[in-house]
Protein backbone atom coordinates (compact mmCIF):
# COMPACT_ATOMS: atom_id res chain seq x y z
CA UNK A 1 0.00 0.00 0.00
CA UNK A 2 1.64 3.28 -0.66
CA UNK A 3 1.49 5.36 2.32
CA UNK A 4 0.06 8.35 0.01
CA UNK A 5 -3.00 6.92 -2.01
CA UNK A 6 -6.20 7.82 -1.26
CA UNK A 7 -8.24 4.36 -2.08
CA UNK A 8 -6.48 3.05 1.55
CA UNK A 9 -8.76 5.62 3.58
CA UNK A 10 -11.35 3.04 4.66
CA UNK A 11 -12.59 5.47 7.24
CA UNK A 12 -13.51 8.41 5.00
CA UNK A 13 -17.27 8.06 4.43
CA UNK A 14 -17.54 8.92 0.23
CA UNK A 15 -20.62 9.56 -1.77
CA UNK A 16 -21.24 9.46 -5.61
CA UNK A 17 -23.95 9.75 -7.90
CA UNK A 18 -23.83 8.64 -11.69
CA UNK A 19 -25.85 10.47 -13.80
CA UNK A 20 -25.54 9.14 -17.51
CA UNK A 21 -27.96 9.06 -20.59
CA UNK A 22 -28.24 10.17 -24.35
CA UNK A 23 -29.54 12.80 -26.02
CA UNK A 24 -32.72 10.38 -27.36
CA UNK A 25 -35.57 11.45 -29.26
CA UNK A 26 -38.44 13.93 -27.19
CA UNK A 27 -40.55 11.17 -27.08
CA UNK A 28 -38.13 9.61 -24.83
CA UNK A 29 -38.16 12.29 -22.22
CA UNK A 30 -40.94 10.74 -20.34
CA UNK A 31 -38.63 7.33 -20.40
CA UNK A 32 -35.98 9.51 -18.24
CA UNK A 33 -34.69 7.10 -15.86
CA UNK A 34 -34.55 8.59 -11.71
CA UNK A 35 -33.06 5.51 -10.49
CA UNK A 36 -30.56 5.77 -7.41
CA UNK A 37 -26.96 5.19 -7.26
CA UNK A 38 -24.89 7.06 -4.62
CA UNK A 39 -22.87 5.34 -2.25
CA UNK A 40 -21.85 6.05 0.85
CA UNK A 41 -18.16 4.89 1.64
CA UNK A 42 -19.46 4.06 5.66
CA UNK A 43 -23.15 4.78 5.32
CA UNK A 44 -24.28 1.37 5.01
CA UNK A 45 -26.89 2.13 2.05
CA UNK A 46 -26.82 3.22 -1.14
CA UNK A 47 -29.09 5.70 -3.40
CA UNK A 48 -28.90 7.60 -6.37
CA UNK A 49 -30.02 9.09 -9.60
CA UNK A 50 -29.36 7.85 -13.62
CA UNK A 51 -30.80 9.57 -15.87
CA UNK A 52 -31.01 9.70 -19.75
CA UNK A 53 -30.14 13.24 -21.25
CA UNK A 54 -26.26 14.17 -20.64
CA UNK A 55 -23.48 11.85 -18.37
CA UNK A 56 -22.72 13.74 -14.97
CA UNK A 57 -20.68 12.11 -12.73
CA UNK A 58 -20.17 13.91 -9.49
CA UNK A 59 -18.31 12.77 -6.53
CA UNK A 60 -18.53 14.35 -3.12
CA UNK A 61 -16.26 13.48 0.10
CA UNK A 62 -16.67 14.67 3.43
CA UNK A 63 -19.57 16.33 2.20
CA UNK A 64 -17.41 18.05 -0.43
CA UNK A 65 -17.51 18.73 -4.12
CA UNK A 66 -14.41 17.17 -5.44
CA UNK A 67 -14.99 16.41 -9.31
CA UNK A 68 -17.90 16.93 -11.54
CA UNK A 69 -17.54 16.56 -15.18
CA UNK A 70 -20.23 17.18 -17.43
CA UNK A 71 -20.47 15.52 -21.14
CA UNK A 72 -21.28 18.97 -22.40
CA UNK A 73 -21.76 17.06 -26.43
CA UNK A 74 -24.67 15.16 -24.67
CA UNK A 75 -26.24 18.57 -23.22
CA UNK A 76 -25.68 20.62 -26.48
CA UNK A 77 -26.86 17.34 -28.37
CA UNK A 78 -30.85 18.53 -26.69
CA UNK A 79 -33.03 19.52 -29.12
CA UNK A 80 -35.05 21.17 -27.29
CA UNK A 81 -34.95 24.44 -24.56
CA UNK A 82 -37.73 21.66 -22.94
CA UNK A 83 -35.08 19.53 -22.94
CA UNK A 84 -32.79 20.90 -21.06
CA UNK A 85 -35.18 22.72 -18.16
CA UNK A 86 -35.84 19.50 -17.93
CA UNK A 87 -32.85 17.98 -17.81
CA UNK A 88 -31.58 21.38 -15.34
CA UNK A 89 -34.54 19.97 -13.36
CA UNK A 90 -33.89 16.25 -12.39
CA UNK A 91 -29.63 18.05 -12.03
CA UNK A 92 -31.77 19.88 -9.20
CA UNK A 93 -33.70 16.92 -7.58
CA UNK A 94 -30.04 14.41 -7.78
CA UNK A 95 -28.47 17.70 -5.94
CA UNK A 96 -31.42 17.83 -3.60
CA UNK A 97 -30.98 14.48 -3.24
CA UNK A 98 -26.90 14.37 -2.40
CA UNK A 99 -28.06 16.85 0.29
CA UNK A 100 -30.60 14.50 2.18
CA UNK A 101 -28.30 11.76 1.68
CA UNK A 102 -25.39 13.73 2.82
CA UNK A 103 -27.28 15.16 5.71
CA UNK A 104 -28.77 11.68 6.92
CA UNK A 105 -25.34 9.99 6.68
CA UNK A 106 -23.75 12.45 8.99
CA UNK A 107 -26.61 10.94 11.49
CA UNK A 108 -25.80 7.29 10.67
CA UNK A 109 -22.22 8.12 11.13
CA UNK A 110 -22.35 9.59 14.62
CA UNK A 111 -24.86 6.87 15.87
CA UNK A 112 -22.85 4.31 14.43
CA UNK A 113 -19.45 5.55 15.95
CA UNK A 114 -21.20 5.21 19.28
CA UNK A 115 -22.17 1.86 18.75
CA UNK A 116 -18.33 1.22 17.69
CA UNK A 117 -17.09 2.80 21.16
CA UNK A 118 -19.73 0.73 22.93
CA UNK A 119 -18.13 -2.20 21.33
CA UNK A 120 -14.93 -1.41 22.03
CA UNK A 121 -15.54 -0.40 25.76
CA UNK A 122 -17.06 -3.58 26.38
CA UNK A 123 -13.81 -5.53 24.46
CA UNK A 124 -11.18 -7.37 25.95
CA UNK A 125 -7.85 -5.10 25.51
CA UNK A 126 -4.44 -7.02 25.11
CA UNK A 127 -0.66 -4.84 25.49
CA UNK A 128 1.09 -6.66 22.49
CA UNK A 129 4.28 -4.20 23.49
CA UNK A 130 7.26 -4.85 26.27
CA UNK A 131 7.90 -2.30 29.14
CA UNK A 132 11.87 -1.50 28.44
CA UNK A 133 14.30 0.24 30.19
CA UNK A 134 17.98 0.52 30.12
CA UNK A 135 18.87 -3.32 30.38
CA UNK A 136 16.18 -4.37 28.29
CA UNK A 137 17.32 -6.23 24.46
CA UNK A 138 18.65 -4.20 22.02
CA UNK A 139 19.96 -4.80 18.19
CA UNK A 140 23.60 -5.22 18.85
CA UNK A 141 24.46 -2.74 16.98
CA UNK A 142 22.99 -0.22 19.52
CA UNK A 143 23.89 0.62 22.76
CA UNK A 144 21.46 0.06 25.78
CA UNK A 145 19.42 3.08 26.76
CA UNK A 146 20.45 5.35 29.28
CA UNK A 147 17.80 6.74 31.70
CA UNK A 148 18.71 9.58 34.33
CA UNK A 149 16.88 12.42 36.64
CA UNK A 150 17.02 15.56 34.26
CA UNK A 151 18.93 17.68 35.79
CA UNK A 152 18.01 21.91 36.22
CA UNK A 153 20.78 23.43 34.07
CA UNK A 154 20.52 26.67 36.73
CA UNK A 155 21.72 24.09 39.63
CA UNK A 156 23.06 21.10 37.88
CA UNK A 157 20.94 19.23 40.27
CA UNK A 158 18.10 16.91 40.09
CA UNK A 159 14.53 18.16 39.85
CA UNK A 160 12.89 16.47 42.69
CA UNK A 161 9.37 16.99 43.75
CA UNK A 162 10.39 17.87 47.13
CA UNK A 163 12.42 21.31 45.88
CA UNK A 164 10.67 21.53 42.26
CA UNK A 165 7.26 20.10 42.77
CA UNK A 166 7.75 17.57 39.91
CA UNK A 167 10.59 15.08 38.31
CA UNK A 168 11.41 14.08 35.00
CA UNK A 169 13.80 11.88 33.58
CA UNK A 170 16.56 12.68 30.55
CA UNK A 171 16.45 9.67 27.71
CA UNK A 172 19.39 8.87 25.44
CA UNK A 173 18.55 5.57 23.38
CA UNK A 174 18.21 4.82 19.57
CA UNK A 175 14.51 5.09 18.18
CA UNK A 176 14.54 1.36 17.61
CA UNK A 177 14.23 0.44 21.01
CA UNK A 178 12.13 -2.28 22.96
CA UNK A 179 8.36 -2.29 20.75
CA UNK A 180 8.90 -0.04 18.39
CA UNK A 181 8.06 1.21 14.88
CA UNK A 182 9.95 1.32 11.54
CA UNK A 183 8.86 4.06 8.95
CA UNK A 184 9.16 3.90 5.55
CA UNK A 185 12.22 6.43 5.88
CA UNK A 186 14.88 4.04 7.98
CA UNK A 187 15.58 2.30 5.13
CA UNK A 188 14.00 4.44 2.28
CA UNK A 189 15.68 7.72 1.76
CA UNK A 190 12.66 9.02 0.24
CA UNK A 191 10.32 6.92 2.54
CA UNK A 192 8.08 8.74 4.90
CA UNK A 193 9.27 9.67 8.46
CA UNK A 194 7.09 9.10 11.81
CA UNK A 195 5.22 12.29 11.01
CA UNK A 196 4.32 11.51 7.76
CA UNK A 197 2.47 7.90 7.98
CA UNK A 198 -1.38 8.97 7.58
CA UNK A 199 -3.49 8.84 11.75
CA UNK A 200 -6.01 6.43 9.73
CA UNK A 201 -2.89 3.04 9.45
CA UNK A 202 -2.67 3.80 13.42
CA UNK A 203 -6.10 1.37 13.91
CA UNK A 204 -6.44 -1.56 11.66
CA UNK A 205 -7.90 -4.99 11.05
CA UNK A 206 -5.68 -7.28 13.12
CA UNK A 207 -4.77 -10.61 12.04
CA UNK A 208 -2.28 -12.79 13.49
CA UNK A 209 -0.33 -15.96 12.20
CA UNK A 210 0.80 -18.72 14.38
CA UNK A 211 4.25 -19.73 13.72
CA UNK A 212 4.56 -21.84 16.90
CA UNK A 213 3.16 -25.12 15.16
CA UNK A 214 6.11 -24.96 12.96
CA UNK A 215 9.13 -24.16 15.86
CA UNK A 216 8.88 -28.22 17.62
CA UNK A 217 10.69 -29.00 14.01
CA UNK A 218 12.51 -25.74 13.26
CA UNK A 219 12.91 -23.51 15.85
CA UNK A 220 13.71 -20.91 13.47
CA UNK A 221 11.23 -21.39 11.19
CA UNK A 222 10.48 -19.04 8.57
CA UNK A 223 6.45 -18.45 7.96
CA UNK A 224 6.50 -19.89 5.05
CA UNK A 225 3.77 -19.06 1.88
CA UNK A 226 2.82 -22.43 2.45
CA UNK A 227 1.88 -21.99 5.82
CA UNK A 228 0.09 -18.81 4.88
CA UNK A 229 -1.65 -20.38 2.39
CA UNK A 230 -2.85 -23.14 4.78
CA UNK A 231 -4.31 -20.55 6.92
CA UNK A 232 -6.25 -18.97 4.29
CA UNK A 233 -7.47 -22.30 3.14
CA UNK A 234 -9.35 -22.47 6.90
CA UNK A 235 -9.89 -18.63 7.37
CA UNK A 236 -10.52 -17.27 3.99
CA UNK A 237 -7.99 -14.31 2.78
CA UNK A 238 -6.32 -11.93 4.63
CA UNK A 239 -8.02 -9.06 4.48
CA UNK A 240 -7.07 -5.59 1.84
CA UNK A 241 -5.65 -3.10 4.77
CA UNK A 242 -5.11 -5.35 7.74
CA UNK A 243 -2.29 -5.27 10.13
CA UNK A 244 -0.50 -8.88 9.93
CA UNK A 245 1.50 -9.94 12.86
CA UNK A 246 3.52 -13.22 13.46
CA UNK A 247 3.18 -15.40 16.61
CA UNK A 248 6.43 -17.29 17.42
CA UNK A 249 6.49 -16.89 21.27
CA UNK A 250 9.55 -15.66 21.85
CA UNK A 251 8.59 -12.66 23.52
CA UNK A 252 8.58 -14.64 26.60
CA UNK A 253 12.27 -14.55 26.92
CA UNK A 254 12.38 -10.99 26.65
CA UNK A 255 12.42 -10.32 30.39
CA UNK A 256 13.31 -14.05 31.89
CA UNK A 257 15.60 -15.07 29.77
CA UNK A 258 17.19 -11.64 28.32
CA UNK A 259 20.38 -13.64 26.46
CA UNK A 260 18.53 -16.01 24.61
CA UNK A 261 15.76 -13.64 23.27
CA UNK A 262 19.14 -11.84 21.58
CA UNK A 263 19.55 -15.14 19.65
CA UNK A 264 20.84 -15.51 16.05
CA UNK A 265 19.42 -17.21 14.03
CA UNK A 266 15.38 -16.77 15.25
CA UNK A 267 11.50 -17.32 13.96
CA UNK A 268 10.80 -14.82 11.52
CA UNK A 269 8.92 -14.07 8.64
CA UNK A 270 9.79 -16.01 4.72
CA UNK A 271 10.06 -12.86 2.31
CA UNK A 272 8.04 -14.57 -0.05
CA UNK A 273 4.75 -14.54 2.48
CA UNK A 274 5.09 -11.02 2.69
CA UNK A 275 5.46 -10.03 -0.57
CA UNK A 276 2.38 -12.29 -1.28
CA UNK A 277 0.56 -10.09 1.98
CA UNK A 278 1.57 -7.01 0.69
CA UNK A 279 1.09 -7.44 -3.70
CA UNK A 280 -1.91 -9.92 -3.35
CA UNK A 281 -3.51 -9.45 -0.20
CA UNK A 282 -2.92 -5.45 -0.07
CA UNK A 283 -2.37 -4.91 3.55
CA UNK A 284 -1.06 -1.95 5.27
CA UNK A 285 1.66 -3.39 7.80
CA UNK A 286 3.26 -6.36 9.91
CA UNK A 287 4.66 -6.73 12.55
CA UNK A 288 6.22 -9.84 14.61
CA UNK A 289 8.39 -10.30 18.30
CA UNK A 290 12.19 -10.73 16.92
CA UNK A 291 13.93 -7.58 16.66
CA UNK A 292 14.10 -8.28 12.81
CA UNK A 293 11.89 -9.58 10.23
CA UNK A 294 14.31 -11.89 8.71
CA UNK A 295 15.24 -15.10 10.41
CA UNK A 296 18.77 -14.11 10.64
CA UNK A 297 20.56 -10.72 10.88
CA UNK A 298 19.93 -10.25 7.15
CA UNK A 299 17.41 -7.68 5.95
CA UNK A 300 16.02 -8.83 3.43
CA UNK A 301 12.54 -8.87 4.08
CA UNK A 302 12.66 -5.89 6.32
CA UNK A 303 14.56 -3.74 3.37
CA UNK A 304 11.43 -4.95 1.35
CA UNK A 305 8.54 -4.12 3.64
CA UNK A 306 10.25 -0.91 4.43
CA UNK A 307 11.30 0.59 0.64
CA UNK A 308 7.72 -0.56 -0.70
CA UNK A 309 6.77 1.96 1.72
CA UNK A 310 5.27 -0.01 4.44
CA UNK A 311 5.54 0.54 8.17
CA UNK A 312 6.33 -2.50 10.70
CA UNK A 313 6.33 -3.05 14.38
CA UNK A 314 9.09 -4.81 15.60
CA UNK A 315 9.73 -6.83 19.26
CA UNK A 316 5.62 -7.40 20.04
CA UNK A 317 4.62 -9.12 23.11
CA UNK A 318 1.41 -11.18 23.82
CA UNK A 319 0.21 -12.26 20.39
CA UNK A 320 -0.60 -15.84 22.11
CA UNK A 321 -3.13 -13.95 23.57
CA UNK A 322 -5.34 -12.39 21.29
CA UNK A 323 -7.16 -14.67 18.42
CA UNK A 324 -6.39 -15.30 14.91
CA UNK A 325 -8.55 -12.77 13.35
CA UNK A 326 -11.45 -10.27 14.42
CA UNK A 327 -9.34 -7.97 16.47
CA UNK A 328 -8.26 -4.49 15.70
CA UNK A 329 -4.54 -3.32 16.67
CA UNK A 330 -4.09 0.17 17.74
CA UNK A 331 -0.83 1.43 17.07
CA UNK A 332 0.63 4.87 18.24
CA UNK A 333 4.13 6.67 18.73
CA UNK A 334 5.48 9.90 18.94
CA UNK A 335 5.13 12.41 15.99
CA UNK A 336 9.03 13.20 15.82
CA UNK A 337 9.34 15.48 13.06
CA UNK A 338 11.61 13.39 10.39
CA UNK A 339 11.91 10.65 12.65
CA UNK A 340 13.28 7.13 11.79
CA UNK A 341 12.26 5.04 14.40
CA UNK A 342 10.86 5.51 18.07
CA UNK A 343 9.46 2.83 20.92
CA UNK A 344 5.90 2.16 19.75
CA UNK A 345 2.30 1.37 22.11
CA UNK A 346 0.64 -1.12 20.45
CA UNK A 347 -2.60 -3.04 21.77
CA UNK A 348 -5.30 -5.49 20.30
CA UNK A 349 -8.93 -4.87 20.98
CA UNK A 350 -10.52 -8.48 20.54
CA UNK A 351 -14.13 -9.92 21.61
CA UNK A 352 -14.62 -11.40 24.91
ZN1 LIG B 1 13.50 -2.19 13.67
Amino acid sequence: MNLTSSDDRPHQPSFWINYRGSASSPRKDSQRLASATIGAGQCGFTAGVQMRGGHIREHVEEGRSRDATIDRASLLGLSSWRRLCCLKHHIIILFAAVSIVSSACNVASSASLDTAYKTIAAARFVDLTHSFGPNTPVWSGFSQAKMAPALDPATSQPYSIEHDGFRTTYYEMVGQYGTHIDPPAHFDERGATLDQIPLHQMILPLIVLDDTPYLAKDPNHAYSLEDLRAWERKNGPVPKGAFVALRTDMYKDWDSNPERFKRSPFPAWQLDTLRYLYEQRHIAATGHESMDADTTEKMDSETYILKSGHYQIEVMANLDQVPTKGGLIVISWPKVRNGLGFPARAFAIVPR
